[in-house]
């Protein structure tokens, strides 16, 4: 099949022969940045999954790529997200890395957040070079930058000032704001109370001592800059990186990539100040979700995380929901009913491919989603239908022994073994049922027969149930359900239960169906798939309901 010619395929080549012209002999670098303020959510894969699917084409094709992941855990707290105890208002201000940890289990408040994010990375197969702001502050590795910066405040600040002045709204959180009547592109934690509630009030560009006041009342220096804990302002401290770390490529949400946004600042800064270039970008569009739970860990914050996500997709399937779309494009992802449209787009997928039927960019995106260039990611052996196994799982309430009963009657020419085949997707569906669905869409099963209907039931209804019953052990699986249950209005209306379907016939199979819906749950005349649940039942429980006595 020939190489695709989409995005991916695009930005990887332009990558390759970008990094080879700008950084020659070097392996080129993807750089993503995510600030661990709060919970990492959907959203926010979209920073990591964009140069990851880049990185990993250019691999594909045979040569090296650097991911990086650029940890903003020297950023301050700017606000004590849901969650997270308001007591934690005092650390506003604070470098994320000099904050509590809230759970006491991580060494700060930034690896708490960091965390589940670094699982759900692995579980996805997305391997990063992870670099801590904090310690790339802290151990100096930016002084040069620092004071370089400072000598050409006046530039820099003529930058800002430029862009800020077309913008309808001044933004309140903006640090780049300067406090002061001369713009100083870093900013100070305070030596006395850790905040970065201070005001630089003089530099000197011959010594690089700086003197700053701070909130609390602190005022600082003249002390050598390197001695100073602090960093650059956001729109100055990005294009810097870009030019230290020889990034290449590195895209953004779409809010940084409007004209006078960060990108236009930073493409201005990394030239005149820094000596680099503005890498290959683009924005990239709105990640959101649907059909959330009141149980996902991260909607206490609002979003749902992608480990949230994670327990009810494989990763493969969640990897193709960020592969298939264009970065322009706006992602939804549905934690409702719309699951099992996915799961079934996926699968049908998955079978063109295995018939080498896909077409090409299909082909293409399932290729990067079921693996990386290190080889493909583990999968469920057995991908029976997601409904079926959330049927399953919920007519069982996820009892291991009757799951794998089911299991291995539905798979009755080649059965199942043992649960771990139709593993995780088996436990995306079940924590699917149980934290998704509603509790008025739930199988609920009858304890006992509904006399009352069994009682009014016409002589053709009772018939059909006498073939249902009489006839169901004869050939106790999927395919023999399945056959028996279309069959018996045929065979009702005198036709051989080979019978082609017509309008009529497919008429009285329905009403059939709704009898039968009615006879073994309770208050539903709709459920999972009739041979799927006799199945489950069992033709004990299925007896006793439909003809007790
Ligand atoms: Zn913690
Ligand atoms: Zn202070």
């Amino acid at each position: 099949m020939a190489a695709a010619d989409d995005w991916v395929a695009r930005t990887a080549a332009q990558v390759q022969t970008e990094g080879e012209r700008r950084y020659p002999g070097e392996v080129p670098t993807c750089a993503s940045g995510i600030s661990p303020s709060g919970p990492v959510h959907l959203g926010n894969l979209r920073e990591l999954m964009t140069p990851h699917l880049i990185a990993d084409e250019v691999r594909r094709n045979g040569a090296p790529c650097r991911h990086i992941l650029s940890w903003d855990d020297y950023d301050r707290l700017r606000r004590v997200p849901a969650g997270v105890p308001d007591s934690f208002n005092e650390y506003v201000g604070r470098p994320l890395t000099g904050v509590p940890d809230p759970c006491g289990e991580h060494e700060n408040y930034a690896e708490h957040f960091k965390d589940p994010l670094r699982e759900a990375l692995d579980l996805l197969g997305i391997q990063v070079t992870e670099i801590s702001q904090t310690e790339m502050y802290t151990s100096g590795a930016y002084t040069d930058q620092i004071v370089l910066a400072m000598r050409r405040r006046a530039d820099i600040g003529a930058v800002l000032a430029r862009y800020r002045t077309r913008r309808a709204e001044p933004d309140a959180d903006d640090e780049d704001d300067p406090k002061a009547a001369v713009y100083y592109p870093f900013r100070p934690y305070c030596a006395t109370c850790g905040r970065d509630d201070t005001i630089v009030t003089a530099f000197d560009d011959d010594t690089t001592e700086i003197t700053y006041i701070c909130g609390c009342g602190a005022v600082v220096g003249p002390v050598p800059i390197a001695e100073v804990a602090g960093k650059l302002a956001w729109k100055v401290d990005w294009p810097m990186r870009w030019a230290y770390e020889h990034v290449t490529f590195e895209p953004a949400g779409n809010d940084h990539a409007s004209p006078g946004s960060s990108f236009t600042v930073g493409e201005e800064l990394v030239k005149k100040i820094f000596g680099g270039e503005i890498p290959v970008h683009f924005g990239y569009a709105f990640v959101g979700s649907s059909g959330g739970s009141s149980k996902m860990s991260g909607s206490r914050g609002g979003a749902p995380t992608p480990l949230d996500a994670l327990e009810i997709f494989e990763p493969a399937l969640l990897r193709w929901l960020y592969d298939r779309r264009r970065p322009e494009k706006s992602i939804t992802i549905a934690f409702n009913a719309e699951v099992i449209r996915t799961y079934d787009e996926w699968d049908a997928l998955s079978q063109r491919v295995a018939e080498g039927t896909a077409e090409q960019g299909d082909y293409a995106n399932y290729v990067r989603a079921s693996s990386t260039s290190d080889g493909p990611l583990p999968g469920t052996p057995r991908p029976l239908r997601f409904s079926t196994l959330a049927s399953v799982a919920d007519i069982t309430a996820g009892d291991q022994t009757q799951m794998l009963r089911i299991v291995r009657d539905l798979t009755a020419d080649d059965p199942v073994d043992s649960l771990d085949e139709v593993r995780p997707r088996l436990d995306c569906a079940q924590a699917w049922v149980t934290k998704y669905v509603p509790p008025a869409d739930r199988t609920r099963v009858r304890e006992a027969p509904d006399t009352t209907r069994l009682a009014a039931l016409t002589e053709s209804e009772r018939d059909a149930i006498k073939l249902l019953v009489n006839g169901m052990g004869d050939d106790w699986s999927l395919a023999g359900l399945t056959t028996l249950l279309y069959g018996i209005p045929k065979l009702q209306a005198g036709l051989p239960i080979t019978a082609k379907p017509t309008r009529e016939l497919s008429k009285a199979q329905r009403t059939w169906f709704i009898l039968l819906y009615e006879l073994l749950l309770v208050g539903q005349d709709t459920g999972p798939r009739l041979p799927t649940l006799l199945l489950a039942l069992g033709q004990d429980k299925v007896r006793s309901l439909l003809a007790p006595g």
